[in-house]
């Protein structure tokens, strides 16, 4: 069996989904990203300031340890806040 990344999503044939970088993040209006602790469920929102543009979003968690019980075991996806907040925008816009 192929080799999966686990931070990466694969369609039914088995091909990697292309991830969100930090600049298509940015390009979608995103400037946070959510991560997880895996270990412990501890959850921290952080800003891609300062990060590089091809840096996929589920590697940012890469980048971080956890706050809470020290586990490196994370995930990170773009804020699903800012993106509800976004979609409320647009519906009040006349
Ligand atoms: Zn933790």
């Amino acid at each position: 069996m192929q080799n999966r990344n686990p931070r990466r999503a694969y369609t039914k044939d088995g091909s990697m989904v292309q991830p969100a970088t930090v600049a298509s993040h940015r390009k979608n209006g995103g400037h946070r990203v959510d991560i997880w602790c895996n270990d412990c469920n501890h959850h921290a929102e952080v800003s891609t300031d300062g990060l590089p543009d091809d840096l996929p979003i589920p590697d940012i968690c890469l980048r971080y340890r956890c706050s809470k019980c020290g586990g490196k075991n994370l995930m990170s996806r773009p804020s699903v806040h800012e993106h509800r907040g976004q979609v409320t925008r647009k519906q009040n816009a006349s």
